[in-house]
């Protein structure tokens, strides 16, 4: 998997298939997670209420 991030913009693209988008794309991608499921990992992580 060849994916590039750039903290400073919360972005991400992945080279192999070309994705690109925020934190909640980026654990999907990674993780292989839907949407609702990337939404609540990304919650518990960062602790938001
Ligand atoms: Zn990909």
């Amino acid at each position: 998997m060849s994916l590039r991030i750039s903290p400073q913009n919360n972005i991400f693209r992945c080279f192999g298939c070309g994705k690109d988008g925020g934190p909640i794309e980026f654990v999907m991608e990674i993780e292989k997670k839907s949407y609702q499921e990337a939404l609540s990992i990304l919650s518990t992580r960062l602790n938001v209420q």
